[in-house]
Protein backbone atom coordinates (compact mmCIF):
# COMPACT_ATOMS: atom_id res chain seq x y z
CA UNK A 1 0.00 0.00 0.00
CA UNK A 2 0.91 3.82 -1.02
CA UNK A 3 0.54 6.62 1.59
CA UNK A 4 1.44 10.28 0.70
CA UNK A 5 3.32 12.28 3.05
CA UNK A 6 2.24 15.05 3.77
CA UNK A 7 5.10 17.27 4.10
CA UNK A 8 7.31 15.94 0.95
CA UNK A 9 4.34 15.04 -0.69
CA UNK A 10 5.72 11.80 -2.54
CA UNK A 11 3.98 8.62 -2.30
CA UNK A 12 5.73 6.28 -0.66
CA UNK A 13 5.29 2.56 1.30
CA UNK A 14 3.89 2.72 4.14
CA UNK A 15 5.97 1.22 6.15
CA UNK A 16 7.55 4.49 5.96
CA UNK A 17 4.94 5.95 8.17
CA UNK A 18 5.19 3.15 10.89
CA UNK A 19 5.87 3.99 14.28
CA UNK A 20 6.13 2.75 17.48
CA UNK A 21 5.48 4.42 21.06
CA UNK A 22 5.77 2.22 24.07
CA UNK A 23 5.04 -1.14 22.22
CA UNK A 24 1.96 0.83 20.45
CA UNK A 25 1.72 1.35 17.19
CA UNK A 26 1.78 4.30 15.22
CA UNK A 27 0.94 5.85 11.71
CA UNK A 28 2.70 9.02 11.09
CA UNK A 29 0.96 12.03 9.01
CA UNK A 30 4.73 12.18 7.45
CA UNK A 31 7.26 9.83 6.04
CA UNK A 32 10.35 8.96 8.21
CA UNK A 33 12.83 10.89 5.71
CA UNK A 34 11.07 13.89 6.36
CA UNK A 35 10.95 12.53 9.96
CA UNK A 36 14.56 12.18 10.43
CA UNK A 37 14.55 15.45 8.89
CA UNK A 38 13.02 17.21 12.15
CA UNK A 39 9.96 17.76 10.41
CA UNK A 40 7.26 17.73 13.46
CA UNK A 41 4.56 14.77 12.44
CA UNK A 42 2.05 16.30 15.07
CA UNK A 43 1.71 19.53 13.64
CA UNK A 44 0.40 17.75 9.95
CA UNK A 45 -2.35 16.63 9.00
CA UNK A 46 -3.32 14.00 6.95
CA UNK A 47 -6.61 12.33 5.94
CA UNK A 48 -6.24 9.60 4.62
CA UNK A 49 -3.78 8.27 6.69
CA UNK A 50 -5.56 9.43 10.05
CA UNK A 51 -8.48 7.40 8.32
CA UNK A 52 -6.24 4.27 8.00
CA UNK A 53 -4.92 4.50 11.62
CA UNK A 54 -8.81 4.63 12.67
CA UNK A 55 -10.07 1.37 11.25
CA UNK A 56 -6.45 -0.07 11.72
CA UNK A 57 -6.92 0.71 15.38
CA UNK A 58 -3.61 2.71 16.07
CA UNK A 59 -2.69 5.80 17.20
CA UNK A 60 -2.13 8.96 14.12
CA UNK A 61 0.46 11.15 15.13
CA UNK A 62 -0.79 14.32 13.37
CA UNK A 63 -3.11 17.15 13.88
CA UNK A 64 -6.74 16.87 12.42
CA UNK A 65 -6.72 20.53 12.72
CA UNK A 66 -5.39 23.54 10.12
CA UNK A 67 -1.88 23.45 10.61
CA UNK A 68 1.05 26.35 9.88
CA UNK A 69 3.45 23.52 9.13
CA UNK A 70 5.54 23.61 6.54
CA UNK A 71 5.76 21.18 4.01
CA UNK A 72 9.24 20.51 2.60
CA UNK A 73 7.53 20.24 -0.85
CA UNK A 74 6.88 23.69 -1.06
CA UNK A 75 10.56 24.43 -0.34
CA UNK A 76 12.73 21.84 -1.91
CA UNK A 77 13.55 20.31 -5.27
CA UNK A 78 11.36 16.72 -4.06
CA UNK A 79 8.43 18.29 -6.05
CA UNK A 80 10.70 18.52 -9.47
CA UNK A 81 12.04 15.66 -9.04
CA UNK A 82 8.47 13.92 -7.12
CA UNK A 83 8.93 11.32 -10.13
CA UNK A 84 12.44 10.28 -9.53
CA UNK A 85 13.04 10.23 -5.75
CA UNK A 86 8.96 8.26 -5.31
CA UNK A 87 10.92 5.51 -8.22
CA UNK A 88 14.51 5.23 -6.42
CA UNK A 89 12.39 4.57 -2.94
CA UNK A 90 10.03 2.27 -4.20
CA UNK A 91 13.29 0.09 -6.00
CA UNK A 92 15.13 0.32 -2.48
CA UNK A 93 11.80 -0.55 -0.63
CA UNK A 94 11.55 -3.74 -2.98
CA UNK A 95 15.23 -5.03 -3.09
CA UNK A 96 15.93 -7.28 0.21
CA UNK A 97 19.60 -6.99 -0.95
CA UNK A 98 19.68 -3.24 -0.67
CA UNK A 99 17.66 -3.10 2.76
CA UNK A 100 19.51 -5.97 4.18
CA UNK A 101 22.95 -4.08 3.57
CA UNK A 102 22.02 0.38 3.99
CA UNK A 103 20.53 0.81 6.57
CA UNK A 104 17.31 2.94 6.41
CA UNK A 105 19.17 5.89 8.38
CA UNK A 106 21.71 5.83 6.00
CA UNK A 107 19.43 5.75 3.01
CA UNK A 108 17.35 8.42 4.46
CA UNK A 109 20.27 11.16 4.78
CA UNK A 110 21.63 10.53 1.33
CA UNK A 111 17.87 11.40 0.16
CA UNK A 112 17.67 14.62 2.17
CA UNK A 113 21.45 15.66 1.38
CA UNK A 114 19.77 15.28 -2.57
CA UNK A 115 16.57 16.87 -1.32
CA UNK A 116 18.85 19.07 -0.50
CA UNK A 117 21.22 19.68 -3.92
CA UNK A 118 24.01 18.48 -2.20
CA UNK A 119 24.05 15.22 -3.66
CA UNK A 120 22.31 14.41 -7.43
CA UNK A 121 18.66 13.48 -7.84
CA UNK A 122 18.81 9.59 -8.39
CA UNK A 123 18.87 9.07 -12.23
CA UNK A 124 16.14 6.48 -13.37
CA UNK A 125 17.52 5.44 -16.55
CA UNK A 126 20.21 3.95 -14.52
CA UNK A 127 20.09 0.71 -12.29
CA UNK A 128 19.40 0.50 -8.74
CA UNK A 129 22.56 0.02 -7.85
CA UNK A 130 23.80 2.71 -10.05
CA UNK A 131 21.79 5.23 -8.29
CA UNK A 132 22.52 4.02 -4.72
CA UNK A 133 26.12 4.78 -5.41
CA UNK A 134 25.05 8.40 -6.91
CA UNK A 135 24.01 8.77 -3.86
CA UNK A 136 27.45 7.49 -2.26
CA UNK A 137 25.47 4.60 -1.14
CA UNK A 138 27.35 0.94 -1.39
CA UNK A 139 25.87 -2.05 -1.89
CA UNK A 140 26.54 -5.50 -3.53
CA UNK A 141 24.27 -7.20 -6.07
CA UNK A 142 26.33 -9.63 -7.82
CA UNK A 143 24.96 -13.19 -8.77
CA UNK A 144 22.56 -12.62 -5.57
CA UNK A 145 19.07 -11.78 -6.67
CA UNK A 146 16.61 -14.38 -6.86
CA UNK A 147 13.93 -14.17 -9.86
CA UNK A 148 10.22 -13.92 -8.46
CA UNK A 149 9.31 -17.02 -9.46
CA UNK A 150 11.85 -18.84 -7.15
CA UNK A 151 11.07 -16.38 -4.43
CA UNK A 152 7.24 -17.35 -5.02
CA UNK A 153 8.02 -21.43 -5.25
CA UNK A 154 9.84 -21.14 -2.05
CA UNK A 155 7.07 -19.24 -0.10
CA UNK A 156 4.69 -22.45 -1.34
CA UNK A 157 6.95 -24.89 -0.17
CA UNK A 158 7.55 -23.51 3.27
CA UNK A 159 3.39 -22.56 3.45
CA UNK A 160 4.66 -18.90 4.46
CA UNK A 161 6.12 -20.31 7.65
CA UNK A 162 9.79 -19.28 9.15
CA UNK A 163 11.87 -22.15 9.01
CA UNK A 164 14.08 -20.72 12.06
CA UNK A 165 11.01 -19.61 14.68
CA UNK A 166 7.80 -21.42 12.45
CA UNK A 167 5.95 -17.85 12.56
CA UNK A 168 5.02 -16.64 9.76
CA UNK A 169 7.54 -15.62 7.32
CA UNK A 170 8.07 -14.53 3.72
CA UNK A 171 11.40 -13.16 3.33
CA UNK A 172 13.72 -15.79 1.19
CA UNK A 173 17.14 -16.19 3.00
CA UNK A 174 20.08 -17.10 1.81
CA UNK A 175 21.03 -20.34 4.72
CA UNK A 176 24.93 -19.31 4.01
CA UNK A 177 24.71 -15.49 4.32
CA UNK A 178 25.65 -13.29 0.94
CA UNK A 179 27.71 -11.52 2.57
CA UNK A 180 30.27 -15.10 3.02
CA UNK A 181 28.88 -16.88 -0.46
CA UNK A 182 27.30 -16.09 -3.72
CA UNK A 183 24.95 -19.56 -3.61
CA UNK A 184 21.53 -18.66 -5.06
CA UNK A 185 20.75 -21.98 -5.54
CA UNK A 186 17.58 -23.37 -3.91
CA UNK A 187 19.71 -25.58 -1.49
CA UNK A 188 20.88 -22.06 -0.28
CA UNK A 189 17.66 -20.91 -0.25
CA UNK A 190 15.23 -21.00 2.72
CA UNK A 191 12.25 -18.93 3.82
CA UNK A 192 12.40 -17.07 7.27
CA UNK A 193 10.01 -14.18 9.22
CA UNK A 194 11.65 -10.56 8.65
CA UNK A 195 13.15 -10.45 12.13
CA UNK A 196 14.86 -14.46 11.74
CA UNK A 197 16.16 -12.95 8.42
CA UNK A 198 17.48 -9.71 9.58
CA UNK A 199 18.64 -11.16 13.37
CA UNK A 200 20.57 -13.85 11.11
CA UNK A 201 22.38 -11.08 9.25
CA UNK A 202 25.88 -12.19 8.61
CA UNK A 203 25.66 -15.25 10.88
CA UNK A 204 27.05 -18.51 9.30
CA UNK A 205 23.95 -21.02 9.20
CA UNK A 206 25.39 -23.62 11.24
CA UNK A 207 25.99 -20.67 14.02
CA UNK A 208 23.02 -19.72 14.09
CA UNK A 209 21.26 -22.86 13.75
CA UNK A 210 23.03 -24.00 16.77
CA UNK A 211 21.92 -21.09 18.93
CA UNK A 212 18.12 -21.14 17.47
CA UNK A 213 18.00 -24.74 18.74
CA UNK A 214 18.79 -23.89 21.93
CA UNK A 215 15.12 -21.01 21.77
CA UNK A 216 13.04 -23.75 20.61
CA UNK A 217 10.70 -23.36 23.98
CA UNK A 218 10.75 -19.47 23.31
CA UNK A 219 9.86 -20.22 19.51
CA UNK A 220 7.10 -22.01 20.40
CA UNK A 221 5.77 -19.14 22.56
CA UNK A 222 6.64 -16.38 20.05
CA UNK A 223 4.33 -19.00 17.77
CA UNK A 224 1.70 -19.17 20.25
CA UNK A 225 1.66 -15.32 21.07
CA UNK A 226 1.14 -14.82 16.99
CA UNK A 227 -1.37 -16.85 16.80
CA UNK A 228 -3.33 -15.23 19.67
CA UNK A 229 -2.66 -11.67 18.61
CA UNK A 230 -3.48 -12.38 15.16
CA UNK A 231 -7.07 -13.85 16.66
CA UNK A 232 -7.61 -11.07 18.74
CA UNK A 233 -7.25 -8.95 16.16
CA UNK A 234 -9.25 -9.76 13.42
CA UNK A 235 -11.71 -10.45 16.69
CA UNK A 236 -11.96 -6.54 17.64
CA UNK A 237 -11.90 -5.68 14.05
CA UNK A 238 -14.76 -7.21 13.00
CA UNK A 239 -16.44 -5.97 16.32
CA UNK A 240 -15.57 -2.92 15.54
CA UNK A 241 -17.13 -2.74 12.12
CA UNK A 242 -20.14 -4.26 13.34
CA UNK A 243 -20.33 -1.48 16.03
CA UNK A 244 -19.77 1.38 13.00
CA UNK A 245 -22.42 -0.93 11.21
CA UNK A 246 -25.09 -0.55 14.13
CA UNK A 247 -24.44 3.19 14.30
CA UNK A 248 -24.79 3.72 10.93
CA UNK A 249 -27.97 1.66 10.67
CA UNK A 250 -30.36 2.90 13.90
CA UNK A 251 -28.48 6.29 13.65
CA UNK A 252 -27.81 6.61 17.37
CA UNK A 253 -24.74 6.93 18.55
CA UNK A 254 -25.49 6.54 22.06
CA UNK A 255 -27.63 4.13 23.63
CA UNK A 256 -27.05 1.23 26.22
CA UNK A 257 -26.19 -1.97 23.99
CA UNK A 258 -24.02 0.33 21.81
CA UNK A 259 -22.08 1.79 25.49
CA UNK A 260 -22.18 -1.98 26.64
CA UNK A 261 -20.42 -3.23 23.35
CA UNK A 262 -17.82 -0.27 23.62
CA UNK A 263 -16.84 -1.00 27.01
CA UNK A 264 -16.21 -4.85 26.14
CA UNK A 265 -14.39 -3.38 23.04
CA UNK A 266 -12.24 -1.44 24.93
CA UNK A 267 -11.28 -4.57 27.58
CA UNK A 268 -10.67 -6.29 24.52
CA UNK A 269 -7.90 -3.70 23.41
CA UNK A 270 -6.40 -3.85 26.51
CA UNK A 271 -5.67 -6.97 26.52
CA UNK A 272 -4.03 -6.64 22.99
CA UNK A 273 -2.23 -3.74 24.07
CA UNK A 274 -0.48 -6.13 26.82
CA UNK A 275 -0.42 -9.36 25.18
CA UNK A 276 1.50 -7.03 22.25
CA UNK A 277 4.02 -5.90 24.97
CA UNK A 278 4.56 -9.21 26.42
CA UNK A 279 4.97 -10.25 22.92
CA UNK A 280 7.89 -7.73 22.05
CA UNK A 281 9.98 -8.02 25.39
CA UNK A 282 10.20 -11.87 24.42
CA UNK A 283 10.94 -11.09 20.84
CA UNK A 284 14.19 -8.08 22.11
CA UNK A 285 15.19 -11.18 24.44
CA UNK A 286 15.36 -13.18 22.22
CA UNK A 287 17.34 -10.64 19.67
CA UNK A 288 19.36 -10.13 22.27
CA UNK A 289 20.61 -12.97 22.46
CA UNK A 290 21.67 -14.11 19.25
CA UNK A 291 23.09 -11.05 18.47
CA UNK A 292 25.10 -11.21 21.84
CA UNK A 293 26.11 -14.91 21.18
CA UNK A 294 27.34 -13.59 17.82
CA UNK A 295 29.56 -10.25 18.98
CA UNK A 296 30.63 -12.86 21.15
CA UNK A 297 31.78 -15.47 19.15
CA UNK A 298 33.54 -13.07 16.68
CA UNK A 299 35.37 -10.77 19.18
CA UNK A 300 36.68 -14.39 20.45
CA UNK A 301 37.76 -15.29 16.82
CA UNK A 302 39.89 -11.94 16.78
CA UNK A 303 41.22 -12.59 19.70
CA UNK A 304 39.71 -9.91 21.74
CA UNK A 305 38.52 -12.50 24.36
CA UNK A 306 40.42 -15.50 25.46
ZN1 LIG B 1 8.14 13.02 3.52
ZN1 LIG C 1 11.50 -16.42 12.30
Amino acid sequence: MKLQCASCLLRMASCHFKGRLAARPQLMSICDICLQAGQPAREFTNPAIAALAEIQLVTFVGTKATTSAVPVAKTSRVRRYRKQYESFLHAFDHSELAMKQIPRQRLNQAVLASERGELPVPDLTHSLNEQLAQLGLVATFQLNEVSYLTRAQIRMKYHYRCQYCGRRGDSIDHMDPVSRSHNNTLANLTLACHECNRTKGNMPYVFFCRLNAKLAPINQQLVAYEQTLTALKSKLQAQHQALAAEVHLHGVIQSPGLNQQRQVNKQLQDVLDSLQSDYEVLCQQRRDYLVTSWQLAQAQQRGDII
